[in-house]
């Protein structure tokens, strides 16, 4: 029987979210750097995979393994049709290291920059994955279609948010309510799919 999920993160803001997305399991959520205050020190895990499923995994087990909780990963990222599905897996470090978000999404613009509006369909995805010291046990995914705009709009949000513009709303991420964005991203559809086998898990 498992009482503490442990989400693998030390991004405080990225705890609270996951964290108000399980609010309705009976389980309580800690974050590395809660266990980290606890004096549980965790050894980062390298993100070597190729893809989302791949590197949730390896962090899911990773950290279920060095610290013995029920353990979940996410691992999210941008895939531009024109650009061959990248950045993916590389969206953290496209453009180089040492770049601010907001350096990142003009290195996405400036690649962009020949591409016509009906050439520009993107999607924002994620993987989540829950795994125990034994192993991976279950992963879902969620995406949210939309298409990368010619020049930067809003101030919500974070990372490409500005130049995001969803699809159902016509609106880039950072212009939509906080409160709108965590009910439709990938993040909160990913969850969704995973919570059916979670909650099998917690009742078994
Ligand atoms: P991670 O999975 O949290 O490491 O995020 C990977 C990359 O995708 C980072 O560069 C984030 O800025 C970007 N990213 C992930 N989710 C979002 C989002 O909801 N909005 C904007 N950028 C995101």
């Amino acid at each position: 029987m498992y009482h503490t999920l442990l989400l693998a993160t030390r991004n405080e803001g990225k705890k609270e979210e996951l964290a108000a997305l399980l609010v309705d399991l009976d389980i309580d959520c800690i974050s590395l750097a809660d266990l980290e205050a606890r004096g549980i020190t965790t050894t980062p895990v390298a993100e070597t995979g190729t893809s989302f499923e791949e590197n949730a995994i390896l962090k899911a087990e990773g950290y279920a393994r060095q610290t013995g909780f029920l353990t979940l990963a996410d691992d999210s990222g941008l895939e531009v049709k024109a650009l061959g599905g990248r950045p993916g897996v590389q969206t953290a470090r496209y453009g180089g290291d040492g770049l601010s978000s907001v350096e990142r999404y003009h290195y996405l613009l400036a690649q962009m920059r020949e591409v016509p509006a009906p050439d520009r369909s993107a999607r924002f995805c994620c993987v989540v994955a829950v795994a125990s010291a034994q192993g991976v046990l279950a992963t879902a995914e969620g995406g949210v279609r939309g298409r990368i705009a010619h020049e930067p709009r809003g101030d919500a949000g974070f990372g490409y948010d500005p130049v995001f513009v969803v699809r159902d709303y016509g609106k880039t991420m950072a212009e939509l309510p906080a409160e709108t964005k965590n009910r439709i991203s990938h993040r909160a559809r990913a969850i969704a799919a995973l919570k059916p086998e979670l909650l099998r898990l917690l009742a078994g």
